[in-house]
């Protein structure tokens, strides 16, 4: 449905709205208005017998203001880009991510303490990054390594984020760390051990703050969607992140760079697609160039780890940049950006 320009316009579009969503309503169908800057886009989830399909679509097709009926034809729905044309945007500290302009998240891999946090956030906030990342939940391959600071680690990060002034991201692994986390952080992350939690997942579609959900380094694009569709049954505030993909064991990286799943998923999905190069690389001196690929390739955003003392950091010690480092890439990156018509 077009959108109004007009205050006497938009009365039009809303009672024809209205008029869509009481036929639906009384077919006993959901109907779910989702308003574009363009279009007004009504969704209806669930099965239809084939007889009321054709019967709705053809009855739907000729309402006023009805600019076209469709068939989702993709096994996800509501993050498909059959169901939404328009790229969402989420807002992130100013940045509407998604949009021209990139959000660069950067900051350790782990909490580790208020020192080594405010450091960071100052040199990286210098620099331009408009988000802090810093895990105090750390789900670990193995069981005698440093498992996060836990609640401790999100006190610290809670006192940070008010003297910094930088939101904060940062990995949820359990339902019931939510209420501390949803006080303390600003984008909760799903790291890739748990893009395939259901539980996880359907929780967080009842939270109004987004979410940052990293695909599954054995997943499909597919398969990813079908995680964040679990989350866009509430929440609609999805940012997807690629970090990599299994590759050939015994490669020099610690995952294969799916930068290829860039501009796919943005033909299938209406969602912001982020990327990690420092998960997919696992060592400092490929983050830079993966950062400009994935830039290049369309990514809206980079998610980067900076430490103050990388050799010393308390986990994935290879991979984090030091501050000047991320000083250097965010150099490329705003190069590489203006070349592709962003901003950073
Ligand atoms: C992280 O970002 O800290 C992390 C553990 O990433 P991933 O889930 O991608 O391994
Ligand atoms: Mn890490």
């Amino acid at each position: 449905m077009k959108r109004p320009r007009k205050p006497k316009e938009r009365d039009i579009v809303l009672k024809n709205i209205q008029a869509v969503a009481q036929v639906l309503s009384a077919e006993g169908l959901n109907p779910d208005v989702s308003e574009g800057a363009e279009l007004a886009v009504i969704g209806v989830l669930g099965k239809l017998e084939p007889d009321q399909a054709e019967r709705l679509t053809h009855h739907i097709a000729t309402m006023p203001g009805v600019e076209s009926v469709k068939r989702v034809s993709t096994p996800y729905k509501l993050v498909s880009r059959e169901y939404r044309s328009e790229t969402t945007t989420i807002p992130v500290n100013g940045v509407s991510v998604g949009s021209a302009q990139l959000l660069v998240i950067a900051g350790p891999c782990a909490v580790e303490s208020t020192e080594q946090l405010e450091r960071t956030a100052l040199a990286v906030k210098e620099y331009g990054a408009k988000a802090l990342r810093a895990g105090a939940y750390k789900p670990r391959t193995s069981p005698y390594s440093h498992q996060g600071l836990g609640e401790a680690g999100l006190i610290l990060l809670g006192d940070l984020r008010r003297r910094c002034g930088l939101p904060i991201v940062t990995e949820v692994t359990r339902i019931d760390q939510l209420p501390l986390l949803l006080d303390k952080a600003d984008v909760l992350q799903v790291g890739m051990r748990n893009m395939d939690n259901y539980e996880l997942l359907r929780a967080l579609s009842r939270i109004r703050k987004p979410v940052l959900l990293k695909r599954n380094v054995a997943a499909t694009t597919d398969q990813f969607l079908h995680a964040a569709e679990y989350v866009a049954r509430g929440n609609p505030h999805i940012i997807l992140c690629l970090r990599g993909i299994l590759g050939i064991q015994g490669l020099e990286t610690r995952a294969q760079a799916d930068l290829d799943a860039i501009p796919l998923l943005k033909q299938k999905t209406h969602l912001p697609v982020i990327f990690d190069p420092s998960h997919a690389a696992g060592r400092a001196d490929l983050v830079a160039p993966l950062s400009l690929a994935a830039i290049a390739a369309g990514a809206d955003g980079l998610i980067i780890e900076v430490h103050p003392d990388p050799a010393n950091a308390i986990s994935d010690n290879e991979q984090q940049l030091t501050f000047e480092q991320f000083g250097a890439l965010m150099q490329g990156v705003k190069a590489v950006a203006a070349a592709v018509g962003r901003t950073v």
